[in-house]
């Protein structure tokens, strides 16, 4: 295992640095900083910043890539930054960069990852993706083929949140059910959190960190910076250094393994009365759609439809209250009994127009 490959296997892995690099002093103030806190692995720094819209700051550009050059051989930290196209990812590769990741605006376009891809190919560096800014699991997931396909080997994956409309607390919904199905697809790739543009502000990073570790994630990029109320980006996310380490202390850094063998039988009970219920929970639910069917039967003889909207609602209504006074939330129920009615359709589609399922 060569250097790289051996800081990047720690676990947590924390990548931690400025959102941008805005001047030589800045960097180098913020990665002696950073190195100094004895918590950050990797450090990371925006150079070209892709902005929703013209007239933010765009990033310093090139220039930037040798003060992470002179951060580098001030701290000896590992150097890691976004690349969108070509002729960045051999930029930062001439400048001796580390790891590099790709951002959310560049994994919804096929064609800028083969782009990436295709400039990466036979290239040894470790590569970061991250999500698509729009909730699509596909397109993150075609991203990471993509590169695969290169014959990279060591590839992870950041979750960053998702686009949305209307309000949430987030700056990008981070979806967790999205980022689960993405772990569950892609099997052992390390995964990170981006708490930082999930969150958009400072005071939720720690609990959408701890989330995180809670779902067994490898570990964190974060941003930081020595002045952060007046960083050229995403000011209102950022930490200090100090602000970093408060963060990190107070997170419980749980390990999937159990313990101890008591703990393990204790665990291993409540298994198996778990797959029991979810036996029992299946068996029901098959006993339910046959019922459906046998309703399907007669509403094919007399010609009725199969929705019918008023039946649904009082369902449903009698499920949320009785669920409500059972302790599970009412979206829960909502989101559980959708999912049977959809199917009971499905069902009664079968039967009532001769087709298989
Ligand atoms: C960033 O990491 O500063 C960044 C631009 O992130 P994202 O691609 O997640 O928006
Ligand atoms: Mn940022």
């Amino acid at each position: 295992m060569n250097n790289i490959d051996h800081i990047l296997a720690k676990r947590p892995l924390i990548i931690s640095g400025p959102c941008s690099a805005e001047t030589k002093e800045q960097v180098l103030q913020t990665a002696i900083d950073l190195k100094e806190t004895g918590k950050v692995d990797v450090f990371r720094a925006g150079i070209w910043k892709p902005r929703t819209r013209p007239g933010s700051f765009e990033g310093v550009g090139t220039v930037g890539l040798a003060w992470l050059q002179e951060a580098k051989a001030l701290t000896g930290l590992p150097m890691a930054v976004e690349i969108a196209n070509a002729k960045q990812a051999e930029e930062a590769l001439k400048h001796d960069i580390d790891v590099l990741w790709i951002g959310a605006r560049t994994t919804v376009n096929p064609f800028s990852v083969q782009e990436v891809a295709d400039a990466l190919q036979n290239v040894k560096v470790p590569i970061y993706i991250k999500n698509p800014i729009n909730a699509d699991v596909e397109l993150w997931l075609g991203a990471y083929e993509r590169i695969l396909k290169t014959g990279n080997e060591q590839i992870g994956l950041i979750h960053r949140g998702f686009s949305h409309y209307g309000n949430t607390t987030y700056r990008n919904a981070p979806m967790w059910h999205l980022a689960l199905e993405m772990k569950r697809r892609c099997g052992d790739v390390p995964f990170i959190i981006d708490p930082s543009h999930i969150c958009g502000n400072r005071h939720m990073l720690q609990e959408t960190i701890q989330k995180a570790m809670d779902l067994r994630y490898d570990g964190v990029m974060i941003e930081a910076h020595i002045d952060p109320d007046h960083a050229w980006s995403d000011a209102k996310q950022q930490v200090t250094p100090d602000g970093l380490v408060n963060i990190l202390s107070q997170i419980v850094w749980r390990k999937e393994d159990i313990p101890t063998e008591e703990l393990h039988a204790i665990l291993l009970k409540y298994r198996t009365q778990i797959n029991q219920l979810d036996n029992e929970i299946i068996e029901l639910l098959a006993n339910r759609m046959q019922l459906v069917e046998e309703i399907g039967k007669y509403k094919k003889e007399n010609d009725v439809t199969i929705l019918q909207v008023n039946r649904w609602k009082e369902i449903l209504d009698r499920l949320c209250s009785k669920g409500e006074s059972l302790g599970l939330s009412k979206e829960f129920i909502i989101q559980y009994f959708d999912a049977i009615h959809l199917e009971s359709i499905k069902h009664q589609d079968m039967v009532m127009n001769d087709k298989k399922i």
